[in-house]
Protein backbone atom coordinates (compact mmCIF):
# COMPACT_ATOMS: atom_id res chain seq x y z
CA UNK A 1 0.00 0.00 0.00
CA UNK A 2 1.26 3.46 -0.37
CA UNK A 3 2.50 5.86 1.55
CA UNK A 4 0.83 9.28 2.53
CA UNK A 5 4.52 10.21 0.65
CA UNK A 6 3.46 8.30 -2.30
CA UNK A 7 -0.20 9.57 -2.32
CA UNK A 8 0.86 13.28 -2.06
CA UNK A 9 3.60 12.71 -5.09
CA UNK A 10 0.85 11.28 -7.10
CA UNK A 11 -2.12 13.62 -6.84
CA UNK A 12 0.33 16.33 -7.63
CA UNK A 13 1.49 14.73 -10.85
CA UNK A 14 -2.09 14.12 -11.61
CA UNK A 15 -3.50 17.77 -11.21
CA UNK A 16 -0.10 18.71 -12.90
CA UNK A 17 -0.68 16.74 -16.04
CA UNK A 18 -4.47 18.44 -15.56
CA UNK A 19 -2.45 21.79 -16.06
CA UNK A 20 -3.20 22.87 -12.63
CA UNK A 21 -1.73 25.48 -11.42
CA UNK A 22 -0.98 24.90 -7.77
CA UNK A 23 -0.87 21.40 -7.65
CA UNK A 24 1.32 21.48 -5.32
CA UNK A 25 -0.82 23.22 -2.51
CA UNK A 26 -4.12 21.53 -4.10
CA UNK A 27 -2.73 17.78 -3.82
CA UNK A 28 -1.73 18.61 -0.11
CA UNK A 29 -5.14 19.72 0.58
CA UNK A 30 -6.79 17.11 -0.89
CA UNK A 31 -4.60 14.36 0.67
CA UNK A 32 -5.69 15.90 4.08
CA UNK A 33 -9.30 15.91 3.55
CA UNK A 34 -9.63 12.28 2.97
CA UNK A 35 -7.33 11.47 5.58
CA UNK A 36 -8.90 13.88 7.73
CA UNK A 37 -5.98 14.95 9.02
CA UNK A 38 -4.64 18.68 9.58
CA UNK A 39 -1.13 19.79 7.80
CA UNK A 40 1.35 19.44 10.62
CA UNK A 41 0.06 15.42 10.65
CA UNK A 42 0.43 15.57 7.20
CA UNK A 43 4.37 16.62 7.63
CA UNK A 44 5.18 14.43 10.25
CA UNK A 45 2.93 11.17 9.23
CA UNK A 46 4.56 11.35 5.99
CA UNK A 47 6.02 7.57 6.13
CA UNK A 48 2.31 6.30 7.30
CA UNK A 49 0.63 3.61 4.98
CA UNK A 50 -2.52 4.73 3.67
CA UNK A 51 -6.03 2.64 4.00
CA UNK A 52 -7.43 1.47 0.77
CA UNK A 53 -10.53 3.02 1.47
CA UNK A 54 -8.18 6.35 1.78
CA UNK A 55 -6.82 6.05 -1.48
CA UNK A 56 -10.01 5.27 -3.05
CA UNK A 57 -11.80 8.61 -1.58
CA UNK A 58 -8.51 10.57 -2.46
CA UNK A 59 -8.40 8.84 -6.74
CA UNK A 60 -12.24 9.89 -6.86
CA UNK A 61 -11.60 13.49 -5.50
CA UNK A 62 -8.66 14.09 -7.71
CA UNK A 63 -10.94 12.68 -10.70
CA UNK A 64 -13.35 15.41 -9.71
CA UNK A 65 -10.84 18.08 -9.43
CA UNK A 66 -9.24 17.07 -13.13
CA UNK A 67 -12.88 18.11 -14.79
CA UNK A 68 -11.98 21.46 -13.45
CA UNK A 69 -14.95 21.22 -10.18
CA UNK A 70 -13.56 23.83 -8.04
CA UNK A 71 -12.09 22.76 -5.00
CA UNK A 72 -13.89 24.20 -2.31
CA UNK A 73 -16.91 21.73 -3.69
CA UNK A 74 -14.77 18.42 -4.07
CA UNK A 75 -13.62 18.86 -0.25
CA UNK A 76 -16.96 20.76 0.64
CA UNK A 77 -15.59 23.62 2.46
CA UNK A 78 -13.98 26.94 2.36
CA UNK A 79 -12.46 29.18 4.83
CA UNK A 80 -14.27 32.75 4.93
CA UNK A 81 -13.34 35.49 7.36
CA UNK A 82 -11.38 32.72 9.03
CA UNK A 83 -14.73 30.67 9.84
CA UNK A 84 -14.98 27.48 7.69
CA UNK A 85 -18.19 27.61 5.83
CA UNK A 86 -19.81 23.47 4.11
CA UNK A 87 -19.93 24.75 0.46
CA UNK A 88 -21.43 22.18 -2.38
CA UNK A 89 -22.89 22.97 -5.75
CA UNK A 90 -26.24 24.43 -4.49
CA UNK A 91 -24.58 27.96 -3.65
CA UNK A 92 -21.30 30.23 -4.90
CA UNK A 93 -17.96 29.58 -3.56
CA UNK A 94 -17.15 32.53 -1.18
CA UNK A 95 -14.39 34.88 -2.26
CA UNK A 96 -12.11 36.59 -0.55
CA UNK A 97 -12.68 39.76 -2.14
CA UNK A 98 -16.38 39.64 -0.30
CA UNK A 99 -14.04 39.76 2.89
CA UNK A 100 -13.88 43.39 2.33
CA UNK A 101 -18.16 43.82 2.41
CA UNK A 102 -17.69 42.15 5.79
CA UNK A 103 -14.72 44.66 7.44
CA UNK A 104 -17.01 47.85 6.23
CA UNK A 105 -20.20 46.46 7.21
CA UNK A 106 -18.58 45.63 10.97
CA UNK A 107 -17.03 48.95 11.37
CA UNK A 108 -20.13 50.73 9.98
CA UNK A 109 -21.82 49.14 12.75
CA UNK A 110 -19.47 49.33 15.46
CA UNK A 111 -19.74 53.16 14.67
CA UNK A 112 -22.98 52.36 16.10
CA UNK A 113 -22.08 51.78 19.25
CA UNK A 114 -24.69 50.80 22.13
CA UNK A 115 -27.77 49.87 19.15
CA UNK A 116 -28.86 47.28 18.50
CA UNK A 117 -28.98 47.26 15.11
CA UNK A 118 -31.15 44.97 12.03
CA UNK A 119 -28.77 43.84 9.24
CA UNK A 120 -30.06 42.35 5.93
CA UNK A 121 -27.68 39.38 4.23
CA UNK A 122 -29.21 39.94 0.17
CA UNK A 123 -28.81 36.60 -1.91
CA UNK A 124 -26.67 35.02 1.33
CA UNK A 125 -26.09 32.11 -1.12
CA UNK A 126 -23.57 29.72 2.13
CA UNK A 127 -24.53 32.38 4.22
CA UNK A 128 -20.78 33.77 4.57
CA UNK A 129 -21.68 37.31 4.47
CA UNK A 130 -24.76 36.89 7.24
CA UNK A 131 -23.13 34.24 9.78
CA UNK A 132 -19.64 36.42 9.35
CA UNK A 133 -21.38 39.39 11.17
CA UNK A 134 -23.15 37.50 13.03
CA UNK A 135 -20.09 35.87 14.84
CA UNK A 136 -18.65 39.07 14.88
CA UNK A 137 -21.38 41.70 15.72
CA UNK A 138 -22.94 39.87 19.11
CA UNK A 139 -25.51 42.73 19.67
CA UNK A 140 -27.39 42.54 15.64
CA UNK A 141 -29.91 40.54 14.41
CA UNK A 142 -29.29 39.51 10.52
CA UNK A 143 -31.60 37.98 8.53
CA UNK A 144 -30.10 36.25 5.55
CA UNK A 145 -32.50 35.87 2.26
CA UNK A 146 -32.22 34.12 -0.43
CA UNK A 147 -34.49 33.17 -3.66
CA UNK A 148 -33.16 29.54 -3.64
CA UNK A 149 -34.44 27.14 -1.27
CA UNK A 150 -31.72 25.10 -1.39
CA UNK A 151 -28.99 27.85 -0.79
CA UNK A 152 -30.96 28.58 2.42
CA UNK A 153 -30.33 24.90 3.69
CA UNK A 154 -26.52 25.62 3.18
CA UNK A 155 -26.54 28.76 4.74
CA UNK A 156 -29.24 27.17 7.86
CA UNK A 157 -26.37 24.34 8.01
CA UNK A 158 -23.41 27.24 8.48
CA UNK A 159 -25.55 29.17 10.67
CA UNK A 160 -26.03 25.98 12.84
CA UNK A 161 -21.83 24.59 13.06
CA UNK A 162 -20.74 27.94 13.21
CA UNK A 163 -23.19 28.62 16.26
CA UNK A 164 -24.93 31.78 15.05
CA UNK A 165 -28.51 29.90 14.71
CA UNK A 166 -30.33 32.01 16.94
CA UNK A 167 -29.37 34.79 15.23
CA UNK A 168 -29.65 34.34 11.63
CA UNK A 169 -32.94 34.60 10.41
CA UNK A 170 -33.34 32.70 7.63
CA UNK A 171 -35.75 34.00 4.79
CA UNK A 172 -37.14 33.14 1.08
CA UNK A 173 -38.02 35.04 -1.62
CA UNK A 174 -36.67 37.97 -4.23
CA UNK A 175 -34.65 40.64 -2.45
CA UNK A 176 -35.69 42.53 0.35
CA UNK A 177 -39.31 41.50 -0.33
CA UNK A 178 -39.50 39.27 2.78
CA UNK A 179 -38.51 41.33 5.06
CA UNK A 180 -41.49 42.19 7.98
CA UNK A 181 -39.61 46.03 8.59
CA UNK A 182 -37.27 47.74 7.70
CA UNK A 183 -33.39 47.22 8.63
CA UNK A 184 -30.60 49.68 9.20
CA UNK A 185 -27.91 47.89 6.93
CA UNK A 186 -28.28 46.05 3.76
CA UNK A 187 -25.52 43.92 2.46
CA UNK A 188 -25.72 41.95 -0.57
CA UNK A 189 -23.05 40.05 -3.08
CA UNK A 190 -25.61 40.12 -5.75
CA UNK A 191 -24.71 38.18 -9.28
CA UNK A 192 -23.43 40.84 -11.23
CA UNK A 193 -21.14 39.27 -14.27
CA UNK A 194 -22.75 40.38 -17.95
CA UNK A 195 -24.88 38.26 -19.83
CA UNK A 196 -22.27 38.02 -22.72
CA UNK A 197 -19.58 37.01 -20.27
CA UNK A 198 -21.30 34.38 -18.74
CA UNK A 199 -19.56 32.10 -21.88
CA UNK A 200 -16.15 33.46 -21.17
CA UNK A 201 -16.12 31.79 -17.90
CA UNK A 202 -16.00 28.56 -19.83
CA UNK A 203 -12.81 29.17 -21.48
CA UNK A 204 -9.08 27.65 -20.05
CA UNK A 205 -9.15 29.67 -16.77
CA UNK A 206 -12.37 30.37 -15.92
CA UNK A 207 -14.14 26.50 -15.86
CA UNK A 208 -14.76 26.73 -12.49
CA UNK A 209 -17.11 28.86 -12.58
CA UNK A 210 -19.17 26.48 -15.15
CA UNK A 211 -20.09 24.36 -11.78
CA UNK A 212 -21.31 27.42 -9.56
CA UNK A 213 -25.12 28.45 -9.74
CA UNK A 214 -25.64 30.31 -12.73
CA UNK A 215 -28.21 32.38 -11.01
CA UNK A 216 -25.68 33.57 -8.42
CA UNK A 217 -23.52 34.90 -11.15
CA UNK A 218 -25.47 36.41 -13.89
CA UNK A 219 -26.79 39.74 -13.55
CA UNK A 220 -28.34 39.85 -17.11
CA UNK A 221 -27.62 41.91 -19.95
CA UNK A 222 -25.24 44.75 -18.40
CA UNK A 223 -24.95 42.43 -14.91
CA UNK A 224 -27.16 44.63 -13.22
CA UNK A 225 -30.09 43.35 -13.35
CA UNK A 226 -30.39 42.23 -9.68
CA UNK A 227 -28.34 45.36 -8.13
CA UNK A 228 -30.64 47.54 -10.25
CA UNK A 229 -33.87 46.07 -8.39
CA UNK A 230 -32.31 45.68 -4.93
CA UNK A 231 -31.76 49.70 -5.22
CA UNK A 232 -35.18 50.33 -6.21
CA UNK A 233 -36.69 48.29 -2.94
CA UNK A 234 -33.86 49.39 -0.62
CA UNK A 235 -35.33 53.17 0.58
CA UNK A 236 -38.68 51.45 1.72
CA UNK A 237 -36.57 48.60 3.49
CA UNK A 238 -34.16 51.04 5.11
CA UNK A 239 -34.24 52.79 8.23
CA UNK A 240 -33.73 56.48 8.72
CA UNK A 241 -29.31 56.66 8.81
CA UNK A 242 -29.09 53.13 7.15
CA UNK A 243 -26.77 52.01 4.37
CA UNK A 244 -26.69 49.86 1.67
CA UNK A 245 -23.32 47.87 0.78
CA UNK A 246 -22.50 46.05 -2.56
CA UNK A 247 -20.72 44.13 -4.06
CA UNK A 248 -19.76 45.13 -8.00
CA UNK A 249 -17.69 44.49 -10.71
CA UNK A 250 -14.43 46.49 -11.01
CA UNK A 251 -16.16 48.05 -14.37
CA UNK A 252 -19.29 48.86 -12.51
CA UNK A 253 -18.54 51.61 -10.28
CA UNK A 254 -20.23 54.62 -12.18
CA UNK A 255 -23.41 53.00 -13.21
CA UNK A 256 -24.28 51.69 -9.66
CA UNK A 257 -23.35 55.22 -7.84
CA UNK A 258 -25.53 56.53 -10.37
CA UNK A 259 -28.23 54.03 -9.58
CA UNK A 260 -27.43 54.52 -6.15
CA UNK A 261 -27.93 58.26 -6.23
CA UNK A 262 -31.17 57.64 -7.91
CA UNK A 263 -32.38 55.92 -5.02
CA UNK A 264 -30.90 58.07 -2.51
CA UNK A 265 -30.96 61.50 -3.79
CA UNK A 266 -29.81 63.06 -0.88
CA UNK A 267 -27.31 60.44 -0.03
CA UNK A 268 -23.60 59.75 0.34
CA UNK A 269 -22.10 57.23 -2.13
CA UNK A 270 -18.72 55.94 -2.22
CA UNK A 271 -16.38 53.39 -3.80
CA UNK A 272 -14.52 51.45 -2.27
CA UNK A 273 -11.61 49.07 -3.75
CA UNK A 274 -10.23 46.02 -3.28
CA UNK A 275 -6.70 44.83 -2.36
CA UNK A 276 -5.87 44.64 -6.24
CA UNK A 277 -6.77 48.04 -6.57
CA UNK A 278 -10.15 47.45 -8.78
CA UNK A 279 -13.70 49.33 -7.75
CA UNK A 280 -15.08 46.10 -5.70
CA UNK A 281 -17.88 47.48 -3.72
CA UNK A 282 -20.09 50.21 -3.17
CA UNK A 283 -21.51 52.05 0.22
CA UNK A 284 -24.74 53.96 -0.17
CA UNK A 285 -25.57 55.63 2.93
CA UNK A 286 -29.50 56.79 2.99
CA UNK A 287 -28.65 60.61 4.20
CA UNK A 288 -25.72 62.92 3.99
CA UNK A 289 -23.72 62.87 7.52
CA UNK A 290 -24.53 66.60 7.71
CA UNK A 291 -27.96 66.04 7.73
CA UNK A 292 -27.88 64.04 10.56
CA UNK A 293 -29.17 65.29 13.96
CA UNK A 294 -26.35 67.13 15.97
CA UNK A 295 -27.52 68.16 19.81
CA UNK A 296 -27.56 71.33 20.99
CA UNK A 297 -24.76 71.79 23.41
N1 LIG B 1 -16.62 37.93 -8.29
C1 LIG B 1 -17.32 36.83 -8.84
C2 LIG B 1 -16.53 36.25 -9.96
O1 LIG B 1 -15.97 36.96 -10.74
C3 LIG B 1 -18.71 37.23 -9.28
C4 LIG B 1 -19.57 37.24 -8.09
C5 LIG B 1 -20.92 37.78 -8.35
O2 LIG B 1 -21.48 37.81 -9.44
N2 LIG B 1 -21.49 38.22 -7.30
O3 LIG B 1 -16.43 35.08 -10.06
Amino acid sequence: MPTINDLLIATRRRLEDADDLEAGLEAEVLVMHVLGIARTQLYTHRGDVAEAAAVAALDAAVARRVTGEPLAYVTGQREFYALDFLVDKRVLIPRPETELLVDEALAWLRGHFGQRLAIADVGTGSGAIAVSIARNYPGGAVYAIDASPSALEVAATNAERLGVAGRVMLLEGDLLRPLQAPVDLIIANLPYVREDQMPLWCGATQVELAFEPFDALCGGPDGLDAIRRLLQQAPASLREGGAVMLEIGADQGEAVTQLALQAFPEGRVRLKKDLAGLDRMIIAEARPPSRRFVPPH
